[in-house]
Order: structure tokens, then C-alpha cells, then sequence
């Protein structure tokens, strides 16, 4: 079995669309002209907790991943996740704050944990423990497939979470093996919730946090939400854009946490554009799981 890698491997396999062209184009416009009108830079230097994940940090893309952090800690603070949540709950935001997470426990997340701690910052990385270890070329390939339309990649091993755990980065939970929360039955999705935050607790002593697989609203239930809570969780993160700016505290377990996604080897300029852009649209309170039934 030919694990990848590298980014470029994968880069290689994705079409260069004429959509993703187009759209390449448009963000280089529209972050040119938010940079000469200093509105980026306006927006960057507003109090927020600005959540911020990846999915892997490939060998090729550690240098970015270097330079990112670099960039982003002129006008912001980068804090360990456990303390951007409790920042947002109690509603004390006083400066631009970053936190930065990683999802799916891919083996290469251990080379930017590495990275991270080098440059004094902690992470939280969402793992699913039915991957961790997986050796079986056959199963990564197909899991690789199924759930993230990615080749094989390598996942982390027990010692390497440890690793990570060592360096001072957090691990939360990220659901037992990956399924979409919403397609399942709801028994079985509590469970699955439940099972994960145990696991993690019996290998690694806490799993404070959950983010749930694919993380658009659409992708967990208000019941599912609830059930994180229920599980002794203390969060939950989504994967929809936006950031945190609220003044007054929010119970725990009426926050939803937004994060944006990026992949390292996107344009810095486009990267800074998506966040201002955050910071500038006010906090992103709204929680669609507590009006649903
Ligand atoms: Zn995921």
C-alpha cells in the first residue's frame, strides 16, 4: 500500500476545474482590494476568538503552515481551544485571539504538532479512535475513500496521540468513526457520541470537546446536540465560517462554536481575507440547534 505523502499527490488527483480557477481569480480580486482599502487589516485587528482547523499538515506544507502562524501572530494571540471556548462562554474577548485545530487524525498531523509546539502553541486535534492505529492497507484505503474522498493516508497510532498529548496540545472528541451524526438512527448516534468521549478519556485522561464530522448545521441534530452535552462535553465545534466576538457570557451548552476551514497551501492573502471578513460581520451567535426540535 502507497500512503500519501505529500499535498502535491493529492493536488495532482483533484481537477483544476474551471470553477475552481474562476473562484481562484475572484479571491485574488477581492482580497487585493480588501488589502488596499486596509479593510483586511481593519478587521484582523478586532477582539474575536477566531476559530481556525486543517485536516492535514502534509511534509510539503509544513513551511506554510510555519508562515501562517508567523503572519497571523503580528496582530493576534494564539491560545490552546479549551481557552477560546472558555473565553466565548464567559463572553471575555478583550483582543484578536486564534485557536487552531486539526480533524480526522491523519498520521501527519504528528509533523505539524511538532511545528506548533516548536512555535509555542497549543492545538486541539479531533480524532476518531475506530482509525486510530488502523494498519490494514485495505481498510485505511477504503475508509480514506468512503469518509474523507481522500487516497490512503496514514493515521496516527496510540503512541503517536500520546506524542501529541505530551507536546501539550489537546485531543477532542470527533465521533467513533466518522459518520455522518445526522444519518444515524438516534440510539446508535448517542452511543457513538458517548463511546467516543470514554475511549478518549480511558487512553488519555479528558475529551472536553466534540466536533462533529463534516460540520456544516445540516450534518448533526438539536438531539444530537444535546447528546454531546449529555456525554460531558463541554463544546461543540462546527465547520461553518465565522467568529466569536460576544461581550456577555453564553451557557456552555447553548454555544456552537464556528471554525473555518483552510488548507495550508491556500494563498495567505486569501486566508487573511476570509478572516476579516469574519471579524468585520460581528460575532456569530446563532445557535439553529435550540429553535429546533
Ligand atoms: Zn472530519
Amino acid at each position: 500500500m502507497a500512503f500519501v505523502e505529500r499535498y502535491a499527490q493529492i493536488k495532482e488527483l483533484e481537477e483544476r476545474s474551471p470553477r475552481a480557477l474562476l473562484r481562484h481569480a475572484a479571491l485574488n480580486g477581492l482580497s487585493l482590494k480588501d488589502r488596499l482599502t486596509g479593510r483586511t487589516e481593519r478587521g484582523l485587528r478586532l477582539p474575536r476568538v477566531q476559530f481556525l482547523y486543517i485536516h492535514h499538515s502534509f511534509t510539503d506544507e509544513l513551511d506554510a503552515l510555519r508562515r501562517l502562524v508567523e503572519d497571523l501572530a503580528d496582530t493576534h494571540t494564539f491560545i490552546p481551544h479549551s481557552e477560546g471556548v472558555t473565553r466565548v462562554q464567559e463572553g471575555r474577548i478583550d483582543a484578536p485571539y486564534i485557536c487552531l485545530s486539526s480533524d480526522d487524525g491523519f498520521r501527519n498531523n504528528l509533523d505539524g504538532a511538532r511545528v506548533l509546539h516548536e512555535l509555542g502553541i497549543s492545538a486541539c486535534f479531533f480524532v476518531n479512535p475506530a482509525l486510530i492505529g488502523l494498519q490494514d492497507g485495505a481498510t485505511i484505503e477504503r475508509m480514506c475513500a468512503d469518509r474523507f474522498h481522500l487516497p490512503p493516508v496514514r493515521f496516527l497510532d496510540r503512541n503517536e496521540l500520546d506524542e501529541i498529548v505530551h507536546m501539550g496540545h489537546e485531543i477532542g472528541s470527533h465521533s467513533w468513526e466518522h459518520h455522518r451524526m445526522a444519518a444515524l438512527p438516534h440510539e446508535a448516534m448517542v452511543e457513538d457520541i458517548q463511546r467516543t468521549r470514554d475511549t478518549l478519556i480511558s487512553w488519555l485522561g479528558r475529551a472536553d470537546h466534540f466536533a462533529f464530522p463534516y460540520g456544516r448545521f445540516a450534518d448533526l441534530t438539536a438531539a444530537g446536540y444535546r447528546a454531546v452535552f449529555a456525554a460531558g462535553h463541554v463544546s461543540c465545534a462546527t465547520a461553518e465560517r465565522g467568529c466569536h466576538a460576544n461581550t456577555r457570557p453564553i451557557r456552555a451548552d447553548h454555544l456552537l462554536i464556528r471554525r473555518d476551514h483552510i488548507i495550508l497551501d491556500w494563498p495567505l492573502a486569501h486566508i487573511r481575507y476570509f478572516l476579516g471578513n469574519n471579524a468585520l460581520n460581528g460575532s456569530a451567535d446563532h445557535n439553529p440547534y435550540l429553535t429546533a426540535p
